[in-house]
Formats: structure tokens, C-alpha cells, sequence
């Protein structure tokens, strides 16, 4: 028997997960100056990461010999400060994405059956199919998720329902409302996970506090990668009732955040500052963004997030020649979207060149 027999065969059918390519990797591959190369194509940070996080960082590193407090206490103390919450309703993650991962641990089994928008964030779907439970993908009405017909997808068989806003590659959001009304229809056997990756860009950011309050079976994630700039050091947390914390909490690896993340993330939690920069400088990215495509005659998704989705015609031969001029972006055809690209909010001179570089591509072809 070989491995890939041995294999189980949740691990076999796994469809491979394709991030954005790394500056590195396509200045290899291309044979272009590392330096000459922007990447659009994570919702990273463009203005970098926040200062007082990096100083702490730094700091941190003096102790690299020590494991991390696996409580995280700092953090925990830190957060539950900020949300007027208790210290065990947090729990930590390498990343938000591990979170999800710890959901599938906790609540999928094979069977079961968990609800999601498509296209929406693609590890939702590979959590799922890697516990053997089954993805229940509900189309977008108009690039937003429909929460009516995402209500109507459960049945006495579901686990998860994943609701972003906004969401990821559309950039649309729910209101407020609709979120809070969407978790309190959910039937007693089904957890409602709120993806908040991108809440900090809101103008006014939804407060999901009171469905804990009242006892519903909700969980918030968010994540230091985007707004707080610290995508390299993977570090995200959800916030629940103190039972679904526990229980999250029972099923991590006892190390999982490092400690120059975490260091990093209690200080980026002062930062405010920083947080409101960012906030106005995508705000100005975006409209200069969503004018200049509107100039170029091409489709876009008004996004409130940190990224936008734009339609080009060929989205794989316009990423492929965007990227021979040093721009990395994401092309949207494993979303099922083959026509779109989805463009990371730059800064004012990369947003430019972007255009620039779209213009030329688009009147060539
Ligand atoms: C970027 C992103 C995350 C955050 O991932 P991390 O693992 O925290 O870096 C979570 N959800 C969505 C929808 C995202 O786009």
C-alpha cells in the first residue's frame, strides 16, 4: 500500500488551498526585483503593521528561549478589557483560521452537515470536508450573503453556519440587524459563527454581544492580519460564552500562539491610532479604486471591506499579465468567478499603478 492508499479519505479528496503568492516566490519565478513587486492579493495592510506592535515584538524576542504562556493571560486580561468581557470567553488562535479548524474539532463529525454562502471564504469548506461533514453551499444574492435562504439550509443535521460581514472575496456586509435576527431563529443544535475578519474597517461595526448575553450558541472571530497589520505573526480569537470557550480551548495544541505574537497583539491593541489611520487611508483607497475602475468602463462590487472585486473579462490571463508587470492580485476562478479579480485596497501610489497597469492590459487585449 502506498501513502496516498493509507491516507483517510477526507485527507485524500481535500481540495488544495491556493493563497496568494508570496513577493518572493513570483520575483523567482518571473525573474523580476523583489523590490519592483506589489502584492493585492491578500487583504494585507499596506501601511505595514502597527508600530507599537513591532516594538513589542522585538521586545519579546529577548525571551525566545521560553514556551509562550499557553494561557496567553496578557492577551486574554487585554481583550477581555477591551469587550467588557470575561477572560475565559476568549479563546486564542494561530491565526483566526485555527479557530475554524478547532469548530470542526469540537462539533463535525461525518454526516454532519455544516451551512455556508458561496462564494465565501474557502476554509469554511475545507474544514468541513476534512471532518467528513458535508458543505451546504448557498449562492450570494446580489454578492451578499442571503441570510433568509442560509436559515432555510439548516436541518436537524446541521452543526456550523458561517455568516462573514463582511464577507471574503465579495466585500459585502449584513447589517446589524439582519445578523442579530439571523441568530436568534437558529435552532438549539446549531452554532452561528461570525466571521468578523474585516469588522474594524466598518463604519459602524455590529456588536454581537448581546446574542452571548442571552445565552444563543454564537462565536465572533477575529483576527490581527488585517487591520492591525500582523498577518506574518498569526494570531486571531474568537469570543463566546465561557462553555463554547472551554470547549474550544480543550481541543488546541497547548503552545498555539506564540509569544511574539502575542506580545504583539496586546500592544496592537492600544494602538488605536493606528487602527483609525488605516480605517481613513482604505476608506480614500477604495473610492479611488472603485472611480477608477468605474473610469476603465469595468464592474466592481461595492466592498466595505479592504479589498475589491473587479471584473476584467479574462480573470487568469489579466492576473497572469498583471503579475509579469509586479502586481500580485487574486484571481477569482476556484470562487467560481472567472471573470473577476479581487484586488487588495494598496496605498494611493500602488492603487495608481494598479490602474495604470490595468489600463494598458485591458485597451492591448
Ligand atoms: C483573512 C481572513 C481571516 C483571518 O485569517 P487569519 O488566520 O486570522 O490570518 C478570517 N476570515 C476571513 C473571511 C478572512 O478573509
Amino acid at each position: 500500500m502506498n501513502f496516498e492508499e493509507l491516507a483517510k479519505s477526507e485527507v485524500r479528496s481535500q481540495p488544495v488551498y491556493e493563497p496568494g503568492k508570496p513577493i518572493e516566490a513570483v520575483a523567482r519565478e518571473l525573474g523580476l526585483d523583489p523590490d519592483s513587486i506589489i502584492k493585492l492579493a491578500s487583504n494585507e495592510n499596506p501601511l505595514g503593521a502597527s508600530p507599537l506592535a513591532v516594538a513589542a515584538a522585538h521586545q519579546a524576542l529577548d525571551q525566545a528561549e521560553l514556551y509562550p504562556d499557553g494561557g496567553c493571560f496578557a492577551l486574554r486580561a487585554k481583550l477581555a478589557e477591551k469587550w467588557g468581557l470575561a477572560p475565559a470567553q476568549f479563546v486564542l488562535g494561530n491565526g483566526s483560521n485555527e479557530i475554524i479548524e478547532l469548530l470542526g474539532h469540537v462539533f463535525l463529525k461525518p454526516g454532519d452537515e455544516v451551512v455556508m454562502g458561496n462564494p465565501a471564504f474557502v476554509v469554511y469548506k475545507l474544514v468541513t470536508l476534512l471532518f467528513g461533514a458535508k458543505a451546504v453551499e448557498i449562492p450570494l444574492v446580489n454578492h451578499r450573503h442571503d441570510l433568509d435562504a442560509l436559515a432555510a439550509a439548516v436541518t436537524p443535521r446541521t452543526r456550523l453556519v458561517f455568516v462573514p460581514s463582511p464577507n471574503n472575496p465579495t466585500g459585502t456586509a449584513n447589517t446589524q440587524a439582519e445578523l442579530l435576527a439571523f441568530a436568534r431563529r437558529m435552532p438549539d443544535h446549531v452554532i452561528t459563527v461570525f466571521d468578523e475578519a474585516y469588522a474594524e474597517y466598518l463604519e459602524s461595526i455590529p456588536d454581537m454581544r448581546p446574542l452571548i448575553s442571552e445565552g444563543l450558541k454564537v462565536i465572533c472571530l477575529r483576527t490581527f492580519s488585517k487591520i492591525y497589520g500582523l498577518a506574518a505573526m498569526r494570531v486571531g480569537y474568537g469570543y463566546a460564552s465561557v462553555e463554547l470557550a472551554n470547549l474550544l480551548n480543550r481541543v488546541r495544541q497547548p503552545f498555539n500562539v506564540n509569544a511574539i505574537a502575542q506580545a504583539a497583539a496586546v500592544a496592537a491593541l492600544d494602538d488605536n491610532e493606528f487602527v483609525k489611520r488605516c480605517r481613513t487611508e482604505n476608506l480614500s483607497g477604495m473610492r479611488q479604486l472603485a472611480t477608477g475602475f468605474t473610469e476603465l468602463g469595468l464592474e466592481h462590487v461595492p466592498s466595505v471591506g479592504n479589498f475589491i472585486l473587479v471584473r476584467v473579462g479574462e480573470g487568469q490571463k489579466i492576473f497572469a499579465e498583471l503579475q509579469q508587470l509586479g502586481i500580485i492580485v487574486r484571481p477569482m476562478r476556484a470562487y467560481g468567478m472567472p471573470e473577476w479579480l479581487r484586488v487588495t485596497v494598496g496605498t494611493i501610489d500602488q492603487n495608481k499603478r494598479l490602474l495604470a497597469s490595468l489600463e494598458t492590459l485591458i485597451t492591448q487585449s
